[in-house]
Parts: C-alpha cells; structure tokens; sequence
C-alpha cells in the first residue's frame, strides 16, 4: 500500500482502476495524497465527507475532434482537450497546451495541480487546463489559425469569463491566443476576458510575458534568504528549456546577480561558461522560432551538445527547470546533488520525477516545486481577468509590485505550513496543505455539488 491511511490507499487505488495508465495524472495525485495524509490524521472528518473521491474527479473532461486543412489542402485529424477540474474557489483557470504528447493523462495532470497552484494565489480562480496534440512547430501562420478556429469552434461552447477562462502555456503564445480569441469573438458576438495572455491592443496585462520566469526568481529569492540565508547574487545557475518561462527566468536571475551558464531545448543545450547571451537566445528563439543549437554560430566561446538531460551534469549553485514534465530524474538529480547544487526551482509544471523529489529533499536542498514557485503566470492571468472586468489597466511596475508580493505570500503559506506539520522547509509539503486547505474549505461551505 502507497499509503498508511487506509481509506487514502482505497481512493488511490479506485484512481488507478479509473484512470488505467495515466501516469502523469497518478503520478501528480500521489505526490497530493502523500503530502495530505498528516491533514486527514489531524481532521479525520474530511473521510466521511468524501473530499478526497471528489478532488481526484474532474467536475467535466471534455474530449473533442479538431479537423483542419493545411497549406497542401491535406485535410488533418487532432484531438482537443477541457479538463474542468475544480470550480470550488472561483471559475476554472489554466492554460491550453499545444504539444504531440498532449494526451488525456497530461491534460489531466496539469489541471489537477492547477487546483491547488491557483488556490495558493490567493486570487479567486478554480483549476482547469486543456489543449490538443497539434504541433505549432514547423507550422505556417495560415495554418496554426485554421487549426486554431477548429479548436475553438468547439470549446468556445465550454468557456465564458464567468466559467472558465484558458491562457497560454507550451506551444500557445502570443500568436495563438489572438487566433483563439479572435474566433470566439466571431462566434459569441461579444468581447470579453474569455482568455488570458493576450496582445496588450486588445486587452492584454503588461508583465504577463515576464510574469512566470520572473515570479520563479521571486521565489527561488525568498528559498535562498530563508532556508539557506543567502541570496541568487553570485550564484552559477543552470536554466532548462528556452521558451517563455525559461527566458524570463534567465533574465530575471542574472538581474539579481546570478551567472545563467546554460539553457536547453528538446534537442540539446547550450554551455557559455562568461553567462549565456540573453539577447542571443531571444533574437533566436523569440524572433526566429530557431533552436537553441544556433547560439554556438553567433557566440564562439560556448559549446553545444545533443540531449538536453545532461545539462543536469553542469556544476552549479542553482538550477531552474522550466521546460516540462519529468525532465529532471533521479540520474540528474545525483548528479546536481554531488555537484553542490543548493537550491532548485521548478518553472516548468512536476519536471522533477518522484524520485528525483525525494533525493533533493533527503540531501537538504531548498526545492521549489512547481505549483508555487511557477504561479507568478497564473497569478497575472488573474490580474488580467480584473484588469478586463474592470474595463481597466495597471502599468508594468504596478503589476510586477502585486506579483512580487503574491509570490512572496505563496511562499510564506507553504513554509508556514511545513512548519506546522513538523517538516520545517519541505516546500512540497508545505504548499499542498497551503493549496488543499483553501480548496477543501470552499468545497465544504458549498455542499455535496
Ligand atoms: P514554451 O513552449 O514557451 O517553451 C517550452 C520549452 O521547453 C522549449 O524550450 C521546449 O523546447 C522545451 N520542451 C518542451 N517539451 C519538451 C520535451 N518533451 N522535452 C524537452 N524539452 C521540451 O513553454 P513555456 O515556457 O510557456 O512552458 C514551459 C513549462 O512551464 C511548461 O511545463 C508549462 O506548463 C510551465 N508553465 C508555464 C507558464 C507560462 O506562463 N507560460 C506558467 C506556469 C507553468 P522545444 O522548443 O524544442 O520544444
């Protein structure tokens, strides 16, 4: 049995039975479920009222076909994804993933810690996620717009400012929410805060872009003061991916003082040991949509490698995984941990495998898991959302002043609550209780729904 708790151990088991081979979604419960069972020993109640059954089970799942035609006239066959999973503190929030693996259990998972990840904000905002396994890579814009109309042709029946409101995440930028939003506009006749992450004509937040790298480096900044009693000043830090979290993230720690030294792609990463060239990656990746691969043509000194695993094997006093899920396993993990890493920061959602958790945790390493310290993201989404019910807008300090303080909140929620719970510093603990508490609070004020 995973569990000591006995009736956990039935809920979890009853999750595989229902969920048969989704690894992802168990693999993100279990984590829950093992941070929680100190919680159901204290408040043995929560059993019979059935908060447990209920959290696992989306309150909808939506599966539907996405037809296209390409450049070619080919006609093309997706799969799109709304998983609503919990509407108990306010209307379901998360982005939409555009990405080859994006199956049932991904989806799942990702809406699952969304729960919990928006509830820590502190923000009136349920969990949700969707998204398709259509690949934008390689894609004209002619195409991701057909695709993306499909897409929206039929969750635009699913969504609504006051239900559910999607944003961007792997694979859906800038570029894809004005399609998406665009379309729903069309179809419902009315212009309103359906989506979150767009173009700031049309209603757009200043600071969204930033807003998950930098709050990352927020928090990673109070794990540091706190835990460890020094700051990123100084620090050799290692960054994975080079999409939007990874970027700001770079940006802001080597604004703090820190020595950024690699980044990666899904092919391989770049070593530039004078502190990467963020200028460099931007023009590549934010302009050019090119792979990390072309930083060693434009700056002669750094040196590339295929797999991007093994920039886990640099030596460095920091490392910010912000690419995506389990991409940081126990091999890596042994390898960061000998090498002296002193703290970790996930800015990609669970990129640390089970494993690779524990080790950080057992070796005392400050260890940032995803659902706080990549919050600043959602937490701008829902700034945005006022911003539009508003009819409103706050300047780019006045946004990144209230991001700096929710994450330092989020924070000091999970630390407060590890402390609590007899584990001074496990973060891990710490903000599932923080997350389960505010989200088991309203379920139970709102009856059996
Ligand atoms: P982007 O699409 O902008 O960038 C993703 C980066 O990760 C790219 O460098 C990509 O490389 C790499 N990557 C993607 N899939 C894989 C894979 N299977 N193996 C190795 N590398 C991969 O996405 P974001 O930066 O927005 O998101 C990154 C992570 O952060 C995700 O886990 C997302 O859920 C999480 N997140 C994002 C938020 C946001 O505000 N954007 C908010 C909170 C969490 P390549 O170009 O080769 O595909």
């Amino acid at each position: 049995m995973l569990f000591e708790n006995e009736y956990l151990g039935n809920v979890y088991e009853n999750l595989e039975k229902r969920n048969f081979g989704e690894k992802e979604f168990l693999q993100a419960a279990s984590e829950v479920f093992a941070s929680l069972e100190c919680v159901l020993k204290r408040y043995p109640a929560l059993e019979k009222e059935g908060v447990f059954e209920r959290l696992v089970e989306p309150e909808r799942f939506i599966q539907f076909r996405v037809p296209w035609v390409d450049d070619s006239g080919n006609i093309r066959v997706n799969r799109g994804f709304r998983v609503e999973f919990n509407s108990a503190v306010g209307p379901y929030k998360g982005g939409l993933r555009f990405h080859p693996t994006v199956n049932a259990s991904v989806i799942k998972f990702l809406g699952f810690e969304q729960v919990f990840k928006n509830a820590l904000t502190g923000l009136p905002m349920g969990g949700g996620k969707g998204g398709s396994d259509f690949n934008p890579k390689g894609k004209s814009d002619g195409e991701v717009m057909r695709f993306c109309q499909s897409f929206m042709a039929e969750l635009f029946r699913h969504i609504g400012p006051n239900t559910d409101v999607p944003a961007g995440d792997i694979g859906v930028g800038a570029r894809e929410i004005g399609y998406l939003f665009g379309y729903y506009k069309k179809l419902t006749n009315s212009f309103t805060g359906v989506l979150t992450g767009k173009g700031l004509s049309y209603g757009g937040s200043l600071f969204r872009t930033q807003a998950t790298g930098y709050g990352l480096c927020y928090y990673v900044q109070n794990m540091l003061k706190i835990l460890k009693g020094t700051s990123l000043e100084g620090k050799t830090v290692l960054v994975s991916g080079s999409g939007n979290v990874a970027i700001y993230a770079a940006v802001k720690a080597t604004e703090l003082g820190a020595k950024v030294v690699a980044m990666s792609d899904s092919n391989g990463y770049i070593y530039d040991k004078d502190g990467v060239r963020l200028d460099v990656v931007k023009n590549i990746k934010l302009q050019r949509r090119g792979r990390i691969r072309e930083y060693v043509d434009e700056v002669k000194t750094a040196t590339y490698k295929d797999n991007f695993k093994d920039i886990w094997a640099i030596p460095c006093d920091v490392a910010l995984a912000c690419a995506t899920q389990n991409e940081l396993d126990e091999k890596s993990a042994e390898l960061l941990i000998k090498n002296g890493v002193c703290c970790v920061g996930e800015g990609a959602n669970m990129p640390s495998t089970a494993n690779a958790v524990d080790m950080f945790l057992k070796a005392g390493v400050a260890f940032g898991p995803g659902k706080a310290a990549n919050a600043g993201g959602v937490a701008c989404s829902g700034l945005e959302m006022s911003q539009n019910s508003m009819r409103y807008s706050w300047t780019f300090d006045e946004v990144e002043a209230k991001i700096k303080d929710i994450m330092n909140n989020i924070f000091e929620k999970g630390y407060a609550a590890s402390k609590e719970y007899g584990e001074p510093g496990n973060l891990v603990l710490g903000s599932n209780i923080a997350g389960f508490s505010k989200v088991c609070e309203a379920m139970l004020a709102q009856g059996i729904v």
